[in-house]
């Protein structure tokens, strides 16, 4: 095999390693994703703040909890 040759392979080689390499790494999130998932609502009976993905929706008010929507004791 040639110098050239082998020069050429090797390109390749890691060439495809890169590829590999990115194929592999974990997406970033997009950040409008990530705020919506850290961003906090207040309840409407007892304010605590509560994350998005864990409220309660009732009439288009936002609950920390079933219990709170049911207007039960806090
Ligand atoms: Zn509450």
């Amino acid at each position: 095999m040639s110098l050239l040759r082998f020069l050429l392979v090797l390109g390749v080689v890691v060439w495809v390693a890169r590829l590999l390499w990115r194929w592999l790494q974990p997406k970033p999130v997009p950040p409008n994703q990530e705020a919506a998932a850290h961003s906090l609502s207040r309840c409407s009976r007892c304010g605590t703040l509560t994350p998005q993905d864990l409220v309660v929706w009732q009439d288009e008010r936002p609950f920390c909890s079933p219990a709170c929507r049911d207007g039960g004791q806090v």
